[in-house]
């Protein structure tokens, strides 16, 4: 039996085969650009970062390997400034006006081809180092992607760490838990798997896929953080019996449902359900959620190939809003970027992506995409009862100009005669120190607010919620976070707006009575804890 512990993210024990995540060979395409310059500052970006990470593993190389084994990484750096190689992909870009993804796949077909026709035996060599450092290029301007490898069994995926669009695109039918060797508890991906219900264990460290191998048999405790591969009969009983306690308490949560959000004293509270797309809507109903606090509308991008249209959109919007039956549904606009890639977006590799091109930012760059959205949403409106709300605010100008163009979707639906509700609520997220810090100027502008806790908190500790080794820093509980909140409330409440929780924060019951005395109006969490949080608000007594 080996044992690796991590960070369990979601409570659940998991028993099955372990099946090790595949990353794809990369897929390039060829697409229009209309500007050069842009594409060769992504070049530059990409080929910067393909030196550093060279770098890594050349001296990890030469601490593990010896120097003469190492040397090729060294070549390879070369390769990446080699003067031919960069001029025949800046002419490609240039003279046909196309990605620099393409251009690099081009040039790496060609020149590998003439080193592969070489006499020369070490000359021939160097086309599959030619492949090799173009591939990492590419990999570098695209994010990768890895191959949905899934078989007719469920299984326990591992992986050195799953991007948001890698951990969409698998069959969630056929995933018992995920374990992975880094990651950290409040990115999209731990996120993920708690919307979707699967125990969950991150940062397992480095040795834990040279140990494992496909089929391996193992148990995944998400409450502890902990896996046992290949266990002895002793620890598989000892877990299938907590996995069993845990269903039983599960299904005790179960007579909760219909019952209200109050406490002892009579205080009420709005719980409301997370979710990433048209597929969570079950899981919403069945755990009884009082309406939909959070769709992160960018699944929906995150999930095609290209720009979902208005059409598109406006399809899966209806159908959650009538799916909820009048009951509230908030809608937040596309909040790409950082960690969460779209490859069509052809955004540039940022050396701070969390602090960079994104969310908002995106939107009121590239206006086109926004209305698209925004009237998509608004003709949805028209069949419940719809709430948008933006990301990332930072500024009251910002949050003007969102208004402008908000006003501006709706009289152009107006003179196309569609139709639309006109009581729709509009909010903005408290996910940055600067919006909680003025947010009695940004209250009066708005019907509601929702704290983001999980980008307040990388944002107000300086903690990069991508990055597991400075987890221990990062602590949620932060008086600083608490106090933003609290001042967000108060600034909400006095010019009549309503606060709700919308990050991770909200469904951690042991701050439930701590928002319930800061006047919190609803806490939107994943579907499967609403039950708990109702749980554990009707055991509160606030006038004690
Ligand atoms: C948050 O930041 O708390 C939030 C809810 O948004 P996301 O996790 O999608 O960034
Ligand atoms: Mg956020």
């Amino acid at each position: 039996m080996n044992k690796f512990t991590g960070k369990g993210v979601y409570g659940a024990i998991a028993i099955g085969k372990i099946l090790k995540f595949q990353r794809r060979e990369l897929s390039v395409k060829r697409k229009h650009i209309e500007d050069a310059d842009s594409e060769k500052s992504r070049l530059a970006t990409a080929k910067e970062l393909a030196v550093h990470q060279l770098q890594e593993i050349y001296e990890k190389a030469l601490k593990e390997v010896g120097e003469a084994n190492a040397q090729i990484f060294e070549i390879h750096m070369m390769m990446i400034e080699d003067e031919d190689y960069n001029e025949s992909i800046k002419n490609i870009i240039e003279t046909q006006m196309v990605n620099t993804e393409y251009a690099v796949a081009v040039t790496s077909d060609n020149f590998s081809a003439m080193f592969g026709s070489m006499e020369d035996s070490y000359m021939k060599a160097r086309a599959a180092d030619i492949r090799d450092i173009s591939n990492r290029i590419i990999s570098n301007l695209s994010a990768g992607e890895r191959e949905n490898v899934i078989g007719d069994e469920k299984v326990i995926i591992c992986a050195d760490d799953l991007a948001p669009s890698e951990t969409v695109l698998l069959d969630k039918e056929k995933v018992l838990a995920f374990v992975t060797a880094f990651g950290s508890s409040n990115s999209h991906t731990a996120i993920l798997a708690r919307n979707m219900n699967i125990p969950a264990i991150i940062g397992v460290g480095s040795d834990f896929l040279d140990t494992v191998k496909d089929g391996d048999y193992a148990v995944v405790d998400g409450f502890t953080g902990e896996i046992f591969v290949n266990p002895d009969a002793e620890t598989t009983k000892r877990l299938q019996k907590k996995q069993q306690e845990d269903e039983e308490k599960k299904r005790l949560l179960q007579n909760l449902k219909g019952k209200e959000n109050v406490t002892l004293d009579g205080t009420k509270i709005n719980i409301y359900a997370n979710i990433g797309g048209v597929d969570n809507i079950g899981a919403v109903l069945l755990n009884d959620a009082g309406g939909i606090g959070l769709f992160r509308s960018e699944f929906l991008y995150l999930e095609n190939s290209d720009y979902p249209s208005e059409e598109q959109q406006f399809a899966a919007y209806k159908k959650v809003l009538e799916s909820m039956a009048g009951k509230k549904v908030i809608i937040r606009t596309l909040d790409i970027g950082a960690d969460k890639q779209v490859d069509y977006f052809n955004l540039a590799k940022e050396e701070n992506p969390a602090m960079g091109y994104r969310a908002i930012r995106i939107c009121l760059t590239r206006p086109e995409i926004f209305k698209t959205q925004l009237r998509a949403l608004y003709r949805a409106s028209a069949y419940g009862n719809l709430g948008i709300m933006f990301p990332m605010i930072t500024s009251v100008p910002e949050l003007e100009a969102i208004l402008k163009i908000c006003d501006e979707v709706k009289d152009e639906l107006k003179s196309d005669g569609m139709e639309y509700a006109e009581n729709i609520e509009l909010g903005i997220m408290i996910e940055t120190p600067a919006a909680a810090i003025i947010s009695d100027r940004l209250a009066p502008m708005v019907d509601f607010f929702s704290v983001g806790t999980n980008d307040l908190t990388q944002y107000t500790l300086a903690c990069d919620r991508q990055n597991s080794i400075i987890e221990r820093f990062c602590d949620t509980h932060h008086e600083a976070i608490l106090r933003l909140i609290e001042l967000s409330a108060q600034n909400a409440h006095a010019n009549g707006a309503w606060i709700g929780i919308c990050g991770e924060l909200a469904a951690d019951t042991s701050l439930t009575e701590t928002f319930l005395r800061m006047g919190i109006d609803e806490l939107s969490v994943s579907p499967s804890f609403v039950l708990r949080v109702r749980d554990t608000v009707r055991n509160i007594n606030l006038s004690e």
